[in-house]
């Protein structure tokens, strides 16, 4: 069967050799010590078709990039295709293999698709509750290993660490993947084995699942179902409710109304004509809206808002002063690089 490459062995004790070796590169960073990040995301080589394409993943990116220096997280954007066979939302799987091996110093990786927008600038995660855990997915235990659903989890936006357990992970995803008769099969086989799952060709969302069933003595440990936040959160119930979650102000606790950490487009595709499963008028409006309420929580430390949710063009909410600005305000305050911030 097909496979990333060479069998890695040995890698945990590899890993903390190189690490013991380099302590100029510790895996924890200030100022609280979490886990070292890097914010793994990407898109196709070539240009969009549609004419909007581009400047879409541009915006996209742009709000990643707000949310990483906000909270001091490492980005890397991928455009190349590292392997043939691992096409399309496959191709994740062959760029962790290859950043895990040469980040050592990285310890966890979060993955995060191009069509998913932060949506909660603040919100840091809860990183000590993934202590025990390899990979952290957005889920639901119930809905994965008992309804076999194929959105039991969804693989837009996941924790995975660096270590062993994972590259054998890939090692398990990748033979479902190969793109042509392979794929296929695998796609005709998650229709019969998982609940709810429309027939088209293997995804790494299914594949993952199926192994989370099919082989949960050894994959089910190590993965997190996480459901108290939207690691990752489906785009339709979300983009009409901004400007009544901004209505009522941020929550800073776990109370209901928790404004969502990601907005993920799912199903919309703006790079890929006619692949659409929804409206492409409603996909386009919501990631609008979902981009301007990003956008808003990072322009309000300017001076600046957007004159409404749904169009570009901004104005100003505070006074010039000339002063510098004074990180008094809490919430602006927060905004600040860490570095700042924990001066
Ligand atoms: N992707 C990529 N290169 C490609 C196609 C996709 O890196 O050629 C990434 C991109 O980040 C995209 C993700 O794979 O967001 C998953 O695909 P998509 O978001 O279209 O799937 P959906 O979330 O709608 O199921
Ligand atoms: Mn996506």
């Amino acid at each position: 069967p097909y496979s990333l490459g060479r069998t890695i062995l040995d890698y945990d004790a590899r890993r903390s050799a190189w690490l013991a070796a380099h302590p100029e590169f510790p895996t924890r960073v200030p100022p609280a010590g979490r886990p070292r990040v890097l914010v793994v995301t990407g898109s196709a080589p070539a240009r969009c078709p549609d004419p909007d394409g581009d400047h879409l993943l541009l915006r996209a990116f742009k709000n990643k990039v707000d949310y990483c220096r906000v909270h001091g997280l490492e980005v890397f954007y991928n455009t190349a295709f590292l392997d043939a066979e691992m096409s399309g939302f496959w191709a994740k799987l062959p760029l962790l293999r290859t950043l895990m091996q040469t980040h050592p110093e990285v310890e966890l990786f979060w993955w995060v698709d191009s069509d998913a927008v932060f949506t909660d600038m603040l919100f840091e995660l809860p990183w000590e509750r993934y202590e025990p855990y390899n990979l952290v997915l957005h889920g639901w235990a119930a809905k994965v290993f008992e309804e076999k659903s194929w959105v039991g989890i969804n693989t837009g936006s996941f924790l995975i660490r660096n270590c062993q357990w994972s590259l054998d992970l890939l090692d398990a995803l990748a033979p479902m993947g190969p793109r042509g008769p392979v794929r296929d099969r695998y796609g005709e086989l998650f229709v019969q084995e998982l609940s709810g799952r429309p027939p088209f060709e293997a995804d790494d969302q299914s594949a993952l699942i199926y192994l989370l069933v099919s082989q949960r003595s050894r994959w089910g440990d190590k993965t997190f179902l996480e459901s108290t936040y939207e690691l990752n959160g489906f785009w339709e119930g979300i983009v009409d409710r901004y400007k009544e979650l901004r209505r009522k102000g941020r929550p800073s606790d776990l109370r209901d109304g928790r404004w969502p950490l990601v907005t993920h487009f799912v199903g919309c595709k703006p790079c890929r004509r006619y692949a659409d499963s929804y409206p492409t008028d409603r996909c386009r409006r919501g990631m609008e809206r979902a981009f301007n309420f990003a956008d808003d929580q990072i322009l309000r430390l300017y001076g600046f808002e957007h004159e409404s949710l749904n169009t570009t063009a901004v104005q100003r909410v505070r006074d010039e002063t000339g002063e510098p600005l004074d990180a008094d305000d809490e919430e602006l305050g927060r905004l600040l690089h860490p570095t700042f911030r924990a001066a």
